[in-house]
């Protein structure tokens, strides 16, 4: 649904692949006590869209628009059974305490593409198979233009407590030069249905930098997110990818502009920068907090100011998000799904045939979930440099002594020592309490600079 990091962090993502696993291969990382404990949140991936947004390079399989024709109905029940047979064969330990499913995350691709029947059969798969607690985080991405109230009445009625809604822009000139799939107007009118059919926690996915967007078009898309008072906001910065229709089209460094339907040019990588400080400042003076690099939640008077010193913190941070923060254990299940069970990462087909190949010529149990890797014993300097890259993308940053307890002084030491020249320049700081991170904005916007340092 949204690129996976904001443009200025294209480096620092480039960086985390060397540590990630490749596809169909597993990696070992370091297994703390609370890794290999048993997954309490599941990533569920739902492939389907109607077309492919044209800077998009997500696992996706384009369906068209015949959704309601035979033949797509059954490629998505096949995909449906596949998903429960993975979900079915998923090993979970037999010699540990239960632990029922805290958050529960539906993305894609479009999951409200599919009919509520296919999600009901999920839902109740996961649920027999694992358990969901009764007062879990149970996510929906959702498109504008692929469901109506009684559709939103349907999904809410399963269970779902959170919709995350693409919107991406409030320009439809903008919507258009992105090849989205729908209109403002169908924007409106799907948060009209989501609030109808009693969905109160709404994260909006914005983007900026779009092609032939300026300043002033930017900002009337974050004036008009927070007209409509969401939860949730996500700000994205365009991130140009080779794979895709605007890979092909367009060169940011060059500033060349070879789309076929004369779509304007990009706005530059110097404005990047712009955009970020601008959506933070809109939004934190507007009563959101930055509580991670391209996230914002919403504040109210109600809420508690935190007991250390993070300061007044938001309940609706998306639970789900941070606990990839915290990078603790999670399922994944689909195609392109990665899992991170037993200190071992796995990351599934991104091709539907092969996915559903993959599932349906033996899978081996025990790769889905990693138990047999789990030793609990192997402290790396790159699984410390793993934790600043997911703990740093927060404003609670990490903390000092669980570093020390999990990767002992050296390493931290070390880390420390890299880092010194970001906490003078004002990028990092480190909390009287020890908690280690960066600053907002100029730090999130600048972490590339400050994680490329700590790679040896
Ligand atoms: S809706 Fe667009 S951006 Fe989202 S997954 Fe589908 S093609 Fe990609």
């Amino acid at each position: 649904m949204r690129p996976l990091l904001c443009g200025a962090q294209r480096a620092v993502l480039l960086l985390l692949l060397l540590l990630l696993p490749r596809r169909y291969r597993v990696v070992h990382g370091f297994s703390s006590p609370a890794l290999c404990s048993r997954p309490s949140s599941a990533y569920i991936h739902i492939p389907f869209c109607k077309q492919r947004c044209f800077y998009c390079d997500f696992p996706i399989k384009v369906l068209g628009h015949g959704l309601a024709s035979p033949s797509v109905q059954q490629t998505i029940s096949k995909y449906v059974e596949a998903l429960k047979t993975e979900m079915d064969i998923t090993e979970t330990r037999s010699n540990e305490e239960p632990k029922l499913l805290e958050t529960v995350y539906v993305g894609g691709g479009t999951p409200s593409v599919l009919d509520p029947e296919h999600l009901e059969q999920i839902l109740s798969r996961i649920d027999k198979k694992f358990g969901i607690s009764k007062d879990a985080e149970i996510s929906i991405e959702m498109d504008p233009g692929t469901f109506d109230k009684q559709k939103a009445a349907s999904f809410k009625k399963l269970g779902f407590t959170r919709v995350s809604m693409g919107v991406q822009s409030f320009n439809e000139r903008s919507l258009k030069a992105c090849g989205r799939g729908h209109s403002v107007q169908e924007v409106y009118d799907g948060i009209s249905s989501l609030r109808a059919a009693g969905f109160h926690d709404i994260s909006m996915d914005l983007i900026s930098g779009l092609p032939g967007e300026t300043e002033k078009c930017f900002t009337h898309s974050l004036q008009s997110a927070v007209d409509l008072s969401p939860t949730h906001l996500s700000v994205y910065d365009l991130i140009i990818e080779d794979h895709t229709a605007f890979g092909r089209w367009f060169d940011p460094s060059s500033n060349v502009n070879k789309s076929p339907m004369k779509l304007p040019s990009l706005p530059g990588e110097n404005l990047a920068g712009d955009f970020y400080t601008l959506s933070h400042d809109f939004l934190t003076s507007r009563g959101y907090e930055h509580y991670e690099i391209s996230n914002y939640a919403k504040l109210d008077s109600s809420h508690p100011i935190d007991d250390d010193d993070v300061g007044i913190v938001s309940p609706f941070h998306s639970r789900h998000n941070t606990m990839y923060w915290d990078r603790r254990p999670f399922y994944g299940f689909g195609m392109g799904a990665t899992s991170f069970t037993g200190g071992v990462r796995l990351a599934r087909p991104r091709n539907l045939e092969a996915y559903l190949d993959w599932v349906a010529n033996g899978i081996d149990p025990k790769q889905l979930t990693g138990w047999e890797e789990e030793d609990g014993s192997d402290s790396t300097w790159d699984t410390l440099v793993e934790t600043f890259m997911v703990g740093l993308r927060t404003r609670r940053g990490v903390m000092d002594s669980c570093l020390r307890r999990d990767f002992g002084d050296t390493l931290v030491d070390e880390a420390l020592k890299r880092l010194q020249p970001h906490v003078r320049n004002g990028l990092v700081e480190i909390t009287g309490k020890g908690r280690i991170r960066l600053t907002a904005p100029r730090g999130f916007l600048y972490s590339n600079t400050v994680l490329v340092s700590l790679f040896k």
